[in-house]
């Protein structure tokens, strides 16, 4: 069975997240959609809850699962089975650091590739941080993400608020 990962921190998913989980999860007979604790990001929304709301949206996709990785990516891979990691590429402004963080997977684990996915045109513009400034400025956002979340997304930038 072919296995991919897609890492990422999801802070929320976006439809350019979607894009790439619906394109990848064609590919392969399972995609791990993976939600990875970033020691050096603020996330607004905790990691159960991240995983919570990937979970809503890809109910349709039946080869998507979605799970919490604490641990090294290559561990977690090596524990599932799987061979691939996906990234989603915007720019080239994100291929300086994806590019990095491939070979030092691959210097972790050899076994192990990288394939880099551009983005749908529609996204390349989109990211989570763009989500959260909308929110927080009232935006529709309607085209940043998938309409199942739009709700969570507003009730934790309002709770966020009133901190
Ligand atoms: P961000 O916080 O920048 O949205 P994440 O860490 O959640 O990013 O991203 C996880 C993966 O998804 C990365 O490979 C990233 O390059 C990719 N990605 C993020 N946004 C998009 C998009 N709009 N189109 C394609 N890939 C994307």
């Amino acid at each position: 069975m072919s296995i991919a990962v897609y890492p990422g921190s999801f802070d929320p998913i976006t439809l350019g997240h979607l894009n790439i989980i619906r394109r990848s999860a064609s590919l392969f007979d399972m995609l791990l959609v993976c939600v990875m604790i970033n020691s050096s990001k603020m996330p607004l929304f905790s990691s159960e809850e991240r995983v919570e709301l990937i979970e809503k949206t890809t109910e349709r996709f039946p080869n998507v699962k979605v799970e919490l990785c604490e641990s090294l990516l290559v561990d977690y891979m090596k524990n599932k089975g799987a061979k691939v990691i996906i990234k989603g590429l915007r720019a080239v402004s994100d291929f300086d650091w994806e590019f990095q963080i491939a070979l030092v997977n691959r210097k972790l684990d050899p076994s192990i590739e990288t394939l880099f996915m551009p983005s749908g045109e529609k996204y390349t513009y989109l990211s989570s941080s763009v989500v959260k400034e909308m929110a927080r400025y009232g935006a529709d956002l309607q085209t940043f993400v998938p309409v199942e979340i739009i709700e969570d997304v507003q009730k934790k930038i309002h709770i966020e608020r009133r901190r």
